[in-house]
């Protein structure tokens, strides 16, 4: 549906996108996720036709975005990150004008205006000034201006940013019900966000496309190593003299509890965590010890990201400007 190829955007010496290439199937929702910074915006902005790129190619359903903007940009609705909304228009006159601008007329104006009305809810605010909107309201009014024209992908530039939780969880619904009948692109700064949005998540940053997967396969890509934690009823010297003889173990902390119990934290050496839980069981068994719990710990997408940027990191570059701290406040407003 798109093919991203070699997508290159510089500003004077500085590479906001660095040789990004990707492609995107229909009928699936797509989030790129990075911190702030990442060059999400710049992508989006020149993959809609907004934006000039360096190098490159963008094709939206066999069309070059640069040499052939008309067609692309039909197959296309935005919502870039700043939407710009006429505060002193109803939602109903700004639809309209929108419409018009992208060569809808009369009766089937009128019928799409009314359909993408119904689509986000926005039926008890049409006439009301979008002055007197909620951020919520004002960005369903985004939505709808991307779905005129039904165009095929609809591309949402930080659509829950500034949101109150309660505007996320409908937000996010109502994206959810147009990845039913749209290929929709998504960008966010909040890993939760498109870990319970997206189908396949692009990772971003500093321009660079580091992973490309789903949810789940990002997490399993983090599987190993993993970690078991363990509570057994013994002394932390027969706790380590039991897991002193296993194979495969790359860490051992042992801990005595107050409870006159041990809890010990075994990372594995990335064998298969259940080849290790079973030889766990059976050696505490065998030294006729009880295991009272035992918990496999995987990572989470939180980590993988975590351990993706960090890789991208240059030793010599200058501790990125607040990018991680952003990255944890933002992410903290949102649950
Ligand atoms: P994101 O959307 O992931 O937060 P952006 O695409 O907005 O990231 O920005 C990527 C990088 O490009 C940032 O470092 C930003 O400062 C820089 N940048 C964006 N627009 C411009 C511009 N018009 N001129 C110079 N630098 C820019
Ligand atoms: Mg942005």
């Amino acid at each position: 549906m798109i093919s991203v190829e070699h997508l290159t955007k510089c500003y004077g010496d500085f590479m906001a996108v660095d040789d990004l290439s990707f492609e995107i199937e229909e009928g699936q929702v797509y989030g790129f996720l990075g911190p702030n910074g990442a060059g999400k915006s710049t992508t989006m902005n020149i993959m809609t036709g907004c934006l000039s790129a360096t190098k490159g190619h963008v094709r939206i359903d066999g069309y070059d975005i640069f040499e052939q903007p008309g067609e692309a940009k039909k197959r296309i609705g935005y919502l870039p990150e700043q939407p710009p909304l006429y505060l002193n228009e109803t939602p109903l006159e700004y639809l309209r004008f929108v419409g018009e601008a992208k060569g809808l007329r009369g009766a089937e104006l009128e019928r799409q205006v009314a359909e993408v009305v119904e689509q986000t809810k926005i039926q008890e605010v049409k006439h009301r000034s979008i002055a007197a909107l909620s951020k919520g309201y004002r960005q369903r009014v985004g939505i709808a201006q991307a779905l005129l024209g039904s165009p095929k992908v609809i591309i949402l530039d930080e659509p829950t940013v500034g949101l109150d939780p309660l505007q996320i969880i409908e937000i996010r619904d109502l994206i959810k019900q147009l990845g039913q009948t749209h290929t929709v692109i998504l960008s966010s700064h909040i890993l939760s966000e498109v870990q319970t949005i997206c189908e396949k998540i692009l990772i971003i940053a500093k321009g660079k496309l580091i992973a490309f997967d789903t949810p789940d396969n990002l997490e399993k890509q983090l599987l190993s190593p993993s970690e078991i934690v363990l509570t057994a009823e013994a002394t932390p010297e027969e706790t380590e003299e039991i897991l002193g003889v296993l194979e495969h173990i790359a860490e051992i902390q042992v801990e005595a509890q107050e409870t006159g119990y041990v809890r010990a934290r075994v990372k594995t050496d990335g064998t298969d965590i259940y080849a290790l839980s079973r030889a766990l069981f059976f050696a505490f068994a065998g030294r006729e010890k009880a295991l009272l719990e035992v918990n496999l710990k995987k990572a989470n997408l939180e980590d993988i990201f975590i351990e993706l940027t960090e890789k991208t990191e240059e030793p010599s570059a200058a501790p990125a400007e607040p990018v991680e701290i952003e990255w944890v406040e933002s992410e903290d407003e949102a649950e």
